[in-house]
């Protein structure tokens, strides 16, 4: 699934399990990519298709193998073969080097160094591809650099090699991702393979989260007119229902706020609207009925499409769907969000954002049939690509450097920066700008990608104005979402 996504910013992405391959096939395609997440090997038999090591080898279209089994691509074509097309050996390539996977923390890609952190005792090694010299006709290029650190000084290995039409990557880079991470190098190989004439871009994007009908409009003016004298588009994330049902911030007394009540800060709205600004929908309240979701029932503070709870270690855990989740649930509360925005002659927004980025496969659907494009962080569910029903306990969340079709068929443009947090919240720490702006530079190795951020506007306005010149002075370009659309 997370290379599907990634693919879909290209073009369309037809996935298979690799036993389905055909003779021939990747021949219908632009590329292929194997994700070796399955070791064949001691009792597990060999699943992949002869014909699929066979076409591999003989094919002039690219292949980009992650991962395990390429050992046996080679013993299948014969070590000869494999060795005279891409100069190097898998069968003596290891990821343990003297008995240990060693500590890899960074890789090295394009000048970036990306951060690679695995928790001890998770990590399952990098391939150190074992490249035979001199004799055979073949070149391999170095694409990126593995760093082990392990022991103060640095040793460098290959992390991902290309040599005839074979793209290696010696690790599935999806696990443990930061905004940092050496998933970047992945995300602008695929270039390689399926748009290599794209010239060398950097766009960024920002967006105002959690306004509410109670927001402050002096604050907002002030990022508004901010945002205005550098000549930046932005989104506007509004949440048009406030509703507090315990009364939490109103001694104890329930409230429920619209925007038809707020004309000051609807104007405030439409002021920042004429000014740069493009409007979109979080959610319709940002809450689940009257139950902590995790924390008190709060617009913005709890979960709306999703289930959770804070456990013993202060950590959110997600609990699921809501009980009376499905798509006309879902449909109810954006259709009611949009009548909100409706009343208040507002746009209707054409941008969504799911409330704290957690929402069920159902949940996601039905936000693309109101919505050209959600900016956000989705997950993405188990099941999806077999087609059988997804298994809500079992996802991979995924954010993206530049706008994609994922695999629910939705578009997704990039949030991949996260946000300016001064504080430490739930085990996750601060996010200062110097933080962002550093996630910046990181993703300047993607050729065409984004510095996709979003800010509370009731955070003051000098780290938002710190961050939009550090990414600035990176050279990035900021452009409106709406652009993307
Ligand atoms: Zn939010």
């Amino acid at each position: 699934m997370g290379v599907a996504n990634l693919g879909g910013h290209f073009g369309t992405v037809t996935t298979k399990p690799v036993q389905e391959y055909t003779p021939g096939l990747m021949e219908s395609y632009d590329a292929t990519v194997y994700i070796g997440s399955t070791y064949y090997g001691d009792e597990i038999p060999d699943a992949i298709p002869e014909d699929f090591y066979l076409d591999t080898l003989l094919s002039e279209r690219p292949v980009t193998w992650v991962g395990e089994n390429i050992w046996n691509m080679a013993n299948s074509v014969s070590l000869q073969e494999f060795a005279y097309r891409y100069g190097w050996d898998p069968t003596s390539s290891f990821y343990d080097v003297d008995g240990s996977v060693g500590q890899i923390t960074k890789v090295n890609y394009k000048g970036q160094e990306l951060t690679r952190k695995i928790p001890a005792g998770q990590d399952p090694g990098v391939l150190h591809p074992h490249i035979t010299p001199g004799g055979d006709n073949a070149t391999v290029t170095e694409l990126a650099q593995a760093v082990d650190t392990a022991g103060g000084a640095e040793k460098n290995s290959p992390w991902a090699i290309r040599s005839g039409n074979l793209t290696y990557v010696g690790e599935i880079p999806f696990t443990y991702v930061s905004e940092s991470d050496r998933v970047i190098a992945f995300q602008d190989l695929l270039f390689d393979a399926l748009a290599p004439d794209t010239a060398e871009q950097h766009r960024a994007m920002v967006r105002l989260e959690d306004i509410t009908p109670l927001s402050d409009t002096t604050s907002l003016r002030a990022i508004a007119d901010y945002l205005k004298s550098k000549n930046i588009a932005y989104g506007i994330n509004v949440i048009p229902v406030y509703s507090d049902p315990k009364g939490v911030q109103n001694n104890g007394v329930p409230r429920t706020v619209r925007l038809s009540q707020r004309p000051a800060l609807v104007n405030t709205l439409k002021y920042m609207l004429s000014n740069g600004a493009v409007l979109m929908d979080h959610g319709y309240t940002h809450q689940y009925g009257n139950v902590d979701n995790p924390y008190n029932g709060l617009t913005a503070d709890d979960f709306e499409f999703f289930r959770a709870h804070v456990d013993a270690t202060d950590t959110v855990v997600y609990d699921g769907p809501a009980a009376e989740d499905s798509a006309e649930w879902a449909q109810e509360r954006v259709t009611a969000a949009l009548a909100e925005f409706a009343r208040v002659s507002l746009p209707t927004p054409k941008l969504w954002t799911t409330p704290h980025y957690a929402a069920s496969a159902t949940d996601y659907k039905v936000f693309a049939q109101n919505f050209a494009a959600r900016m956000e962080r989705p997950l993405y569910f188990s099941g999806t690509l077999s087609g059988t029903p997804t298994d809500s306990s079992r996802y991979l969340g995924q954010f993206f450097p530049y706008p994609v079709t994922d695999v629910y068929g939705t578009k997704v443009l990039p949030e991949n920066l996260g946000s300016y947090e001064p504080e430490a919240h739930n085990n996750n720490p601060p996010r200062l700008a110097a933080d962002l702006i550093n996630n910046a530079k990181a993703n300047l190795a993607v050729r065409d990608g984004f510095a996709s951020f979003y800010y509370h506007p009731y955070q003051p306005v000098e780290p938002l104005k710190e961050t939009v010149e550090g990414i600035l002075a990176l050279g990035y370009t900021f452009v409106s979402p709406e652009s993307l659309i």
